[in-house]
């Protein structure tokens, strides 16, 4: 861990997060409007979501099924009775005046997430509620010279809005709850978890204290959409709350923005200038009321979730639990693997698993992809994966070749591995009647080595191995190279 992300000795950092996760749906939460990313700016805006007088909203179910499923995956208490109210606040990208959220009475309560790393002992983060509300528009300061302009397509998509209890206590914590968070929603198709697109945003609510002390002031930095901002803007905001401290002044508590370019946070507003949002229960949404077959019918369809999928690749396939955390996290992932593992001739599980983690995912980072994009874009489905893999498994071609034949396949999407081998001449000798000519000649040619090695001289093995290796540039198969090397040696075959 970074020394910038720990504060001195006796003191300790507390973190609590509202992650408000875009809900996976065709339409708003309110209205027929699309959410697809990357629409032109205000093309996909109803006029509930403009706001227009008269209109009237109309709960998407498909929303409401995806919240409570993600309720059910965080192990939160779903209510069955639940109420949106108006949080009522001006601003230009909320045409309504008001966005329709839930507070009194939120559709989940309670709830955990357990985080875990090779850094960080398991540990399970309590969260405290998750709502459903309505995003705002967007703001555009940058389109126009010296106006602002508004793109409303945003405006009434659904959002979860997840609060966790401050229990986490440096930014590693921070990022491995919203990772587990994230990968929690993405395998039950709740949310894409994109933050690059907006899909995920995390508020981070820090305050430091000395080790079991009282909560101390807290800030809360809005808005950050990356993990990595996310852990700077923590690390940051606490030192400058520990020198303040220091310094015998006291913390403010109030909103502040992180500012990537500088790595620093600063106030957006102080607590005086918090916003009375006057909330009240919308005249125009009934309360909803759920029944419970309705609520367990959702939790029974339910996909494996990531925590326990973990498990089982620890227990089914033999893998170490950083290797399945890193396979099983991800859906998409998860799946290739178990695919893999199941086309493969020749390897174990945990082979697999080293290859995936060794080669494939240097090749997704080389080409600054995702692993389903260089299934699309360079046709490697596992199949196709799974025929270099056998070749590997079954002795044919080494795994150094097999590296070589990999980037060939991402060059030539079309080119099957096999045709690939031949035409590059890597075929793996692994074959007696060409190996031993080969060796007996090079015996005959070193008969001091050989002399040496009776004598006892076992590392002289080595070097005869090296040496076929040069003879056959690198092709012969080293399992059966050592055992024949060790019969010709000890004199037991000639
Ligand atoms: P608000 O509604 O004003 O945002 P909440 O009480 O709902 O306030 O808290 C919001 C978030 O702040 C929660 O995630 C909570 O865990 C976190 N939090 C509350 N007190 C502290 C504190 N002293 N230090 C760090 N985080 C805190
Ligand atoms: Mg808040």
């Amino acid at each position: 861990m970074a020394s910038d992300d720990t504060l001195p000795a006796g003191w300790q950092m507390v973190i609590g997060l509202e992650v408000h996760a875009q809900i996976s749906s065709a339409s708003k939460l309110f209205s027929g409007a699309a959410t697809a990313f990357g629409a032109n700016a205000n093309e996909q805006v109803s006029f509930i979501d403009g706001a227009l007088p008269g209109m009237l909203p109309c709960l998407n179910i498909v929303c409401v099924e995806k919240a409570i499923m993600s309720a059910h995956a965080l192990g939160g208490e779903v209510n069955r009775h639940s109420v949106f109210e108006r949080k009522n606040y001006f601003y230009a990208d909320l045409p309504q005046g008001y966005q329709i959220s839930q507070l009194q009475e939120p559709l989940m309560r309670g709830g955990k997430i357990t985080i875990s790393s090779e850094d960080v002992a398991s540990k399970d983060i309590a969260i405290e509620r998750m709502h459903m509300e309505q995003d705002a528009g967007k703001s555009l300061h940058d389109m126009l010279v010296g106006k602002t302009c508004v793109d409303l397509n945003r405006s009434g998509v659904a959002l979860m809005e997840i609060v966790s209890q401050p229990e986490m206590h440096s930014p590693d914590e921070a990022s491995l709850y919203v990772a587990k968070l994230r990968s929690i929603l993405r395998a039950i198709g709740a949310c894409d978890g994109n933050m690059q697109e907006g899909s995920l945003r995390v508020d981070a609510n820090v305050s430091v204290r000395r080790e079991d002390a009282a909560l101390g002031t807290r800030c809360e930095i809005k808005n950050l959409n990356s993990l990595r901002f996310m852990r700077q803007a923590i690390a940051y905001e606490a030192r400058r709350q520990l020198a303040i401290i220091d310094a015998d002044g006291e913390v403010a508590q109030e909103t502040r923005l992180f500012d990537a370019d500088k790595g620093e946070t600063r106030s957006m507003r102080s607590k005086e200038e918090a916003h009375d949002y006057r909330y009240f229960p919308d005249p125009d949404i009934p309360p909803l009321v759920l029944s419970a077959e309705y609520i367990a019918s959702l939790k029974a369809g339910l996909p494996e979730l990531p925590d326990a999928r973990i498990a089982r690749f620890i227990a089914e396939h033999g893998l170490s639990l950083y290797e399945a955390s890193l396979l099983a996290e991800d859906s998409y992932i998860a799946i290739y693997f178990e695919d893999l593992v199941g086309k493969v001739e020749g390897l174990s599980a945990k082979a697999v698993a080293n290859w995936m983690a060794g080669e494939l995912f240097a090749r997704v980072k080389e080409h600054d992809v995702d692993l389903s994009k260089l299934v699309s874009d360079f046709g490697l489905s596992a199949t196709r994966a799974a025929s270099l893999l056998s070749l590997i498994g079954l002795d044919k071609i080494s795994a150094r070749a097999g590296k070589v034949i990999l980037d060939k396949m991402l060059e030539d999407s079309t080119a099957s591995a096999a045709s690939l081998v031949e035409k590059l001449g890597l075929q793996q000798l692994g074959d007696t009647k060409e190996l031993s000519p080969l060796l007996e000649k090079l015996l005959a040619e070193n008969s001091e080595q050989v002399v040496a090695y009776r004598d006892g001289k076992a590392a002289v093995f080595g070097w005869f191995m090296g040496q076929a290796m040069q003879l056959t540039k690198g092709r012969a198969d080293p399992k059966v190279l050592s055992r024949l090397l060790r019969e010709l040696l000890s004199g037991n075959k000639k």
